[in-house]
């Protein structure tokens, strides 16, 4: 398969898993946040569906998809999702190396959202996804593991940080979202 195929293949299953886990997503989002992220979510890939009809090679790929978060998605996660792909945009036309791009994109994300590791973000998905893949060792149970792990953080970043304390013991919702992002680029062979 062509790369560009595998990287609509990707962002396809990713879309598919937010329209699926919208209600758990918001669910998450209730506990620590104000509910919104499943939908938010579910209709940035309405969104990322739709840019996909448009042609060009890789970076264009994930280019239109950015522009379609940015302009389209509202709350933190949108803005920060598409940042994500922009920089995934630029990275991709640059090299092929996945733990380079995921690297890229967390590195916007962070800037983006003014958040580093720990602060109970999706960056705590990202970051030790993009070490296991440079490692060549990312597997589905590792995702799921590094999701996991945000329920013990205090959330310093986003709505979740008003909580304070409270928010100990509850998944991060863009966390979670993320999961399924890297879930799909293992399934699609990305
Ligand atoms: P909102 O919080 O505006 O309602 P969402 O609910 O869609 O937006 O997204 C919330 C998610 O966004 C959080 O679970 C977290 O992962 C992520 N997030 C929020 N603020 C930041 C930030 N400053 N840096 C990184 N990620 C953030
Ligand atoms: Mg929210
Ligand atoms: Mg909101």
């Amino acid at each position: 398969m062509l790369m560009v195929d595998k990287i609509k293949k990707w962002l396809e299953l990713f879309a598919a898993q937010l329209h699926e886990k919208k209600t758990y997503l918001s669910e998450l989002d209730s506990a620590i946040g104000d509910g919104d992220h499943g939908n938010n979510m579910a209709r940035g890939a309405d969104f990322l569906l739709k840019s996909l009809d448009q042609s060009g090679d890789t970076s264009a790929v994930f280019k239109n998809a950015a522009m379609a978060l940015l302009s389209k998605v509202g709350g933190a996660s949108g803005p920060l999702y598409g940042s994500a792909l922009l920089a995934l945009s630029k990275k991709a036309g640059e090299t092929d190396d996945r733990s380079e791009w995921i690297a890229a994109g967390a590195e916007a994300i962070a800037h983006r959202g003014k958040s580093e590791a720990g602060d109970k973000t999706m960056l705590d998905v990202w970051l030790p996804v993009q070490k296991a893949l440079a490692d060549g060792t990312l597997t589905h149970e590792k995702i799921d593991a590094f999701v996991a792990e945000t329920k013990s953080l205090k959330a310093k970043k986003g709505r979740a940080s008003y909580l304070g304390d409270r928010s100990v013991g509850h998944i991060d919702p863009g966390a979670q979202s993320s999961g399924y992002l890297f879930h799909a680029f293992l399934e699609a062979g990305a």
